[in-house]
């Protein structure tokens, strides 16, 4: 998988010299052991790094200050062991540009009904520190997610670990580089957008190639390359019968073998981790990349078909916060109205990732019908079952939307004998009626960055870190609510742009 960056969060615990040495001592203690205790948890994928107590204004300044300048550091996570009067945060948290995760813990889990004393009281105060410390942040306006629960239990690690997630992708997603062969597919708008707003708000950069490039790159590969690449295929998937002997369609499937190298090469040279390709734009290419983008997505790498940009950085971070398991490209591609069993079926025309296969795909070379190159070889699967979102940033002019489905994914009972693409099925929450109304009412796209793994939660949390707009449809969603939602956003998004 394409490499992300070890990133590391910091513990900071809260407090103030009024206590003295010796309750000061034991918040130390305290907050070491809740460190210690979330590392040690299977379901925190991250490291926590535990940091000295901080007292007073330049204690704080300076862990906000040393958080910024971590390149390791994704986020700080905040606790008030005891009253920590917030005055004192306001110049720290004023600079403070990484992610911050208020965890409103407390070192005990039950009143220990038998020993409570005054001493107790003066060293636990969570409940109310918490609560001063909240009071500031949300007076200043700032970004932050709050985990209330004891440190013990493991729906809070769960939390946690999503948040962090979220924190990685925001921080890592600034690195993200698109490569653009050619422009969008001519007069289609949905993949439209402002590209400069884009690097602002998200960090994307995108950048536009001739496919000359990419056919340079293509004719510099060698047939041994080629050949070790096969041996790879025949490992992973299953290849139909007329490519598994020399001839016309296992040269098709040679062919893009001769594109993945080439467009790997190509990305790692300029450090790009998200690409797009137009079927319109193919001069001096034999087939429109389809296998080869199928692996590329595979290995990390964010994809959009028809030069669809914005869904490539956004396949990206979702890649990296699913850690590339189970997000795909995706688009909404044919439904099925059967009273009872509504579904949508989505796929492309080659273009969905691996990760989201249930069973082992399979090589085959089909015509495309569309476009007059020749056929292109691509792998086939079927989408896997389970609760997973679909998600869509769309440009409104001047500002952006994230619009998110929760769906559930269906097993793909059918054979669909003639459908060579890969296809996933599921019904959107509340319904397929609702769901594609609301969906349509917010403009969301055809193309989605779709995942079993990043939840709806996770991607609302990203969009606040963002400071852009989102909207999900699920299992509580009206179409009157949701209709006023977007009215009543808009005014906000006009006053918060
Ligand atoms: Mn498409």
């Amino acid at each position: 998988m394409l490499k992300v960056k070890e990133y590391n969060f910091w513990f900071v615990t809260g407090s103030q010299d009024l206590y003295g040495e010796e309750t000061l001592k034991q918040v130390s203690i305290d907050s070491q052991k809740i460190v210690e205790g979330l590392n040690s948890k299977e379901n925190i994928k991250y490291t926590i790094i535990h940091k000295p107590t901080v007292r007073n204004s330049k204690e704080i300044f300076d862990v906000c200050n040393d958080a910024n300048n971590d390149k390791n550091c994704a986020g700080i996570i905040t606790w008030m062991h005891t009253f920590s009067p917030a005055k004192m945060w306001i110049r720290g948290l004023s600079i403070l540009n990484k992610p911050q995760l208020h965890f409103h813990t407390q070192f005990n889990r039950d009143i220990p009904w038998e020993t409570m004393d005054m001493d107790f009281m003066n060293l636990n105060q969570s409940a109310h520190g918490d609560r001063e410390f909240g009071f500031i942040n949300a007076r200043m306006g700032n970004k932050r997610k709050i985990v209330v629960g004891h440190w013990e239990d493991a729906e809070v690690h769960k939390d946690i670990n999503k948040w962090m997630s979220v924190a990685t992708g925001y921080v890592e997603g600034f690195n993200i580089k698109i490569a653009r062969f050619d422009d969008n597919m001519r007069d289609v708008a949905v993949t439209e957008g402002d590209k400069v707003e884009v690097a602002i708000k998200l960090g994307w950069t995108c950048d536009a190639f001739g496919i000359g490039d990419l056919v340079e790159e293509v004719q510099k590969v060698t047939s041994e390359e080629v050949e070790s690449l096969m041996k790879i295929y025949e490992e992973k998937y299953e290849i139909c019968e007329a490519g598994q002997i020399e001839g016309s369609v296992r040269d098709s499937i040679k062919y893009q073998a001769k594109v993945e190298i080439a467009l790997r090469r190509f990305l790692e040279k300029g450090d790009y981790t998200a690409f797009t390709t137009n079927f319109q734009v193919l001069h001096g290419m034999e087939q429109l990349p389809g296998l080869a983008v199928q692996r590329l997505m595979e290995d990390g790498y964010g994809f959009g078909g028809e030069g669809d940009w914005k869904t490539a950085g956004l396949v990206r971070l979702m890649k990296i916060m699913s850690n590339n398991v189970g997000t795909s490209f995706m688009e909404d591609y044919t439904y099925n109205f059967e009273p009872g069993n509504e579904m949508i079926l989505g796929s492309h025309m080659l273009e969905v990732c691996p990760t989201v296969a249930t069973d082992r795909p399979r090589i085959d070379v089909k015509p495309l019908s569309i476009g007059d190159k020749n056929d292109p070889a691509r792998l086939i699967f079927n989408g896997q079952v389970g609760g997973a979102v679909c998600a869509s940033l769309v440009d409104l002019g001047g500002r952006m939307r994230l619009i998110i489905n929760e769906v559930n994914g269906k097993e793909v009972e059918k054979d669909l004998p003639n459908l060579p693409v890969a296809r996933v099925l599921w019904t959107p929450e509340p319904s397929l009626k609702v769901g594609a109304q609301a969906w349509i009412l917010a403009g969301g796209a055809h193309h989605t960055s779709f995942s079993y793994v990043v939840d709806a939660e996770q991607l609302c949390d990203l969009a606040d870190m963002y400071g852009l707009e989102a909207v999900v449809i699920g299992k509580n969603t009206n179409i009157r609510n949701f209709s006023n939602e977007l009215k009543w956003n808009s005014i906000y998004w006009m006053l918060n742009k």
